[in-house]
């Protein structure tokens, strides 16, 4: 492992509980020490009604969607939004990460996941070995921020669930990660806690989903960075048998 790996590991707390390795005849990091089955539970999207404004949004492509989120007003938490956070990336990733909703930092500059929280979600993609930006999609469950990082209320979701629906079908990932309870629980549709939903691979209609920590709740809860590192690896180990 290189020094830099290591210094990164440890920032995240996670050296040298978990180690990496690479295996024989592979450039990819393998996880080691990752005790998590495989289940699978499927959640479809609901279905659109014909001329609904769902259906009007999932026919969107990139250009409409972004315009009509830019100058949404469909749920209340648009009355006190700075900007609209659409989402970042990589159109065509394969790693699809789902946070809650946008915080005071990324209502000011309109990009999810920066502060703190964000150098920690870099930091967890660059432990396996990905980036921002890089065959790597982020977005949340709302694109506008519920006011003091409350959690989004079931209405609000469901106004913008049309447009992240949108987001993962045009994406297409090879696998969606759900950032903490707000996010699985609305794209899983079903009210369960992180402990019951980790460790298992979900089903988004067909895309494989699987659960883990959002970065602001491993901000105050270090010690669950080791059970994060584990989702990370199941991660891994799902996408590399798809
Ligand atoms: Fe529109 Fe979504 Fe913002 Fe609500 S949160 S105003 S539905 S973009």
């Amino acid at each position: 492992m290189s020094r830099r790996r290591e210094e990164m590991l440890k920032e995240l707390g996670l050296w040298p509980v978990w180690r990496l390795r690479a295996a024989a005849g592979e450039t990819g990091t393998v996880c080691e020490d990752v005790s998590a089955t495989e289940e699978l539970t499927d959640h479809g999207a609901p279905a659109a009604a014909p001329g609904s404004r769902r259906e009007l949004i999932l026919r969107m492509e990139w250009p409409e969607i972004k315009a009509r989120v830019a100058l949404c007003t469909d749920c209340g938490l648009h009355a006190r939004r700075k900007k609209t956070v659409f989402g970042v990336g990589d159109e065509n990733a394969d790693w699809l990460f789902i946070g809650e909703g946008p915080g005071a930092d990324e209502d000011a500059q309109g990009e999810p996941f920066v502060g703190q929280a964000g150098k920690l979600l870099d930091n967890m993609l660059a432990a396996i070995r990905l980036k921002r930006g890089e065959n790597v999609y982020i977005a949340n469950i709302t694109k506008c921020r519920p006011p003091g990082n409350r959690n989004p209320e079931p209405a609000e979701a469901s106004a913008c669930e049309p447009y992240l629906a949108r987001q993962i079908e045009l994406i297409r990932p090879k696998l969606v990660i759900a950032l903490g309870k707000v996010a699985a629980q609305n794209l899983l549709a079903r009210e369960a806690s992180i402990a019951s939903l980790r460790g298992k691979v979900h089903r988004y209609g067909d895309i494989p989903l699987i659960v883990t920590y959002h970065p602001a709740y491993l901000l105050r809860n270090l010690p669950d960075k080791a059970k994060a590192w584990e989702d990370l690896c199941f991660a891994v180990r799902t996408v590399k048998s798809l």
